[in-house]
């Protein structure tokens, strides 16, 4: 919201620079006109002068004259008649004075005060030529000393006679006050006119502004909402929960704690699969409408991806309440719904963990809440908060969860690989893939120090696909003729995926392996925790040449007739009774009643965990097949169990 706020504070203060820096313009702009107008209105007030002057000349003067040039002199008669038609004019204060010169520019007649020896001037001389001329001055009258008024002086040529001959020269000061008068009154009307048209400019530029303005802040919230929601369904996306989350963590007390809570909805991907991704949209989409009405004022559902929902309860009092409002999420959920006429039903696991009690870190917060939800979903609990006894996965563990996702990214995983070999041949027929981690603060990591955790969350997916590769690029390196078989480790959340054969398969593809020298490891409890997908997935991967190992064997209480129907080809006797084979008698009948019985069910066995002579001549004379066990071989990197196997001829030497 923060951000939204500040947007939008920034296009505001935009636009008031914008309103501001326009108005100087359109100012500007007016200033400019104006002073133009202004010496427009002096040339109009000159033109004006002009034509008056030629109206005093045309209708006052030349019907007085009888046509004489007037070089020649005036008559008596004209003078006569010129003295009082003038002395009228000026009299009633039309004209300040009046001349009359010849062609040759000389004065030949003045009204009152007026001197006649005047010198020729060039404007008296231009219009003996036929111009009219006019232009400001400052009449002193010759009679008004010490002061004068401002006046046109215009100069106009004068016909006379029956033939409007050229007679000479019309000179004539007319008052300019009056004429500016008229003008100014022009000018008001014209300024007034410019004015309002100016600030109806601004104002229609300030609302299209405004209104371009407008449209931008809507823009800036609209991005900011993109940048925190998601996309399909307007929840929060996982950059706004984790925001929330982590400051409600923060805010988080001993008596009011915070709950960060996952939901994960059951068989989701198979209605996406099967009914298509519009149908899952719209699925998602009611479903978190529902998820967002189900839980209570200031709290945040947000839609993490896929089908994956993240709650955050700030300031509950007590656990019963966390568990409330996640019960009437999960029941809220869990709602018949009708899509395009199809009812479906959808089922979530809920797992939570809450702050301070569980932690005070939002990432650990997140990983226990994931092992809960995990923990909801294996068992079919419901809603399940995490609790120390769910699994031994101390903070440090889960921390350790949090970063393996890089680490991958990194490359701080590697592969070590232990030999697997033939009792009759003596010969290293197969190699496990053991995975371990460089850490680059903790050392070299072994799997029971991260594994148990990262096999509760989708990042054993991940890890999976990258030892697969990894351990079938190692094959083709130590092994590309010859008949080598690798042997890798699947855990049971990888298994339970639907399309874990195909991913399996178009990995083997890529890295250019045979799939007949590849033997997954599957413990049976991992086959135990979906049966029937386990059914199905490892039909698909035997299909094409893959092998199925049951790893563990004797750990749980795998019934043996179940694992007869699937099409497993070896069975991994558990290394605790190897191990405790010469120590417990008991354990070495369970290990060669077990290697009678998967002969006898068509499988191979290997029993691993074999560190004596002792246990290795035990097992030969059971009848065993394969044995692994640091009495053979410990797990060593690519280099050495290379270098092994050519020692050993298992493979040929290349160079
Ligand atoms: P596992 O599949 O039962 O692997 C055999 C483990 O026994 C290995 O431990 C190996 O080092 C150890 N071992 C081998 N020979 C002997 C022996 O003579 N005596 C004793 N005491 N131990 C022996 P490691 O490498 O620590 O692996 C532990 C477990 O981690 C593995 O048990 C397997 O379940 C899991 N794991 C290892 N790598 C992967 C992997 O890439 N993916 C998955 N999903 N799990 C893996
Ligand atoms: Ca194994
Ligand atoms: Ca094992």
């Amino acid at each position: 919201m923060d951000s939204v706020g500040t947007g939008r504070a920034r296009v505001s203060r935009l636009f008031a620079a914008y309103a501001a820096v326009s108005l100087v313009g359109v100012l500007a702009l007016g200033g400019v006109l104006l002073q133009t107008s202004r010496q427009q209105a002096d040339q109009r007030g000159l033109l004006q002068a002009g034509d008056e002057a030629t109206l005093i000349g045309s209708t006052g003067i030349s019907p007085l004259l009888d046509g004489k040039p007037l070089a020649l002199g005036l008559s008596a008669d004209e003078r006569a008649a010129l003295s009082r038609h003038v002395n009228a004019v000026v009299a009633d204060g039309r004209v300040l004075r009046l001349r009359l010169r010849g062609l040759d520019g000389r004065a030949v007649y003045s009204s009152a005060g007026g001197k006649l020896d005047v010198p020729v001037d060039d404007e008296a001389l231009d219009a003996a030529s036929g111009e009219d001329v006019a232009r400001l001055t400052t009449f002193d009258g010759d009679t008004v000393p010490g002061g004068g008024v401002r006046a046109v002086e215009a100069y106009q040529p004068l016909s006379a006679g029956p033939d409007g001959r050229r007679v000479g020269v019309l000179e004539v000061y007319l008052p300019y006050d009056r004429i500016a008068t008229d003008i100014a009154k022009a000018q008001r009307l014209q300024t007034t006119v410019l004015g309002v048209g100016l600030l109806v400019l601004w104002l229609l530029l300030l609302a299209v502004t405004g209104s371009v303005t407008r449209r931008l802040r809507r823009q800036v919230a609209a991005n900011a909402f993109l940048a925190m929601h998601d996309a399909l369904t307007g929840m929060p996306n996982r950059a706004q929960f984790t925001e929330d989350a982590r400051s409600a963590v923060a805010a988080a007390t001993a008596e009011l704690s915070t709950v960060v809570a996952l939901v994960d909805l059951d068989r989701f991907k198979e209605v996406n699969d099967t009914l298509g991704h519009a149908i899952g949209d719209r699925l998602l989409v009611t479903l978190g409408a529902r998820l967002t009405a189900a839980v209570r004022e200031g709290d945040l559902v947000a839609r993490l991806g896929g089908d994956e929902f993240g709650i955050v309860l700030p300031g509950l009092r007590n656990l019963g309440e966390a568990a409330e409002v996640l019960g009437r999420v999960r029941s809220a959920l869990a709602e018949p719904l009708v899509i395009d006429d199809l009812p479906l039903s959808v089922e979530a696991s809920v797992g939570f963990a809450s702050a301070p009690s569980d932690g005070t870190d939002l990432d650990v917060l997140l990983a226990e809440a994931d092992v809960a939800m995990y923990v909801a979903k294996r068992r079919h609990l419901g809603v399940v908060h995490h609790t120390p006894q769910h699994d031994r996965y101390d903070a440090t563990r889960l921390r350790l969860v949090a970063e393996l996702g890089d680490a991958i990214n990194r490359g701080e995983l590697v592969l070590h690989y232990q030999p697997k070999t033939d009792l009759r041949t003596g010969r290293v027929t197969a190699v496990e893939a053991l995975v371990r981690w460089q850490h680059p603060e903790r050392g070299l990591l072994f799997p029971d120090s991260f594994l148990p955790a990262v096999e509760q969350t989708d990042l054993v997916e991940p890890l999976t696909r990258w030892v697969l590769r990894t351990a079938t690029l190692a094959l083709a390196d130590l092994d590309p003729t010859g008949t080598l078989v690798v042997a890798v480790n699947v855990s049971a959340r990888s298994l339970g995926r639907g399309d874990f054969a195909e991913e399996v398969l178009a990995v083997l593809a890529d890295t250019g392996t045979d799939p007949g020298r590849v033997i997954l490891e599957i413990t049976e409890t991992a086959l135990l925790a979906d049966p029937t997908r386990a059914a199905v997935t490892l039909g698909a991967l035997t299909a094409a040449g893959v092998r199925i190992s049951i790893d563990d064997f004797g750990a749980g209480q795998t019934s043996l007739g179940y694992l007869a129907d699937l099409p497993v080809s070896e069975l991994k006797i558990d290394k605790a009774f190897v191990l405790a084979m010469h120590s417990e008698p008991r354990n070495a009948a369970i290990v060669r009643s077990v290697i009678d019985l998967g002969h006898n069910l068509g499988f191979s066995v290997t029993a691993e965990g074999v560190e004596t002579s002792e246990a290795l001549a035990d097992l030969t004379a059971a009848n065993c097949d394969l044995v692994q066990g640091y009495y053979l071989g410990r797990p060593v990197p690519l280099e050495l169990i290379k270098a092994q196997l050519v020692d050993r001829a298992v493979v040929a030497t290349r160079d």
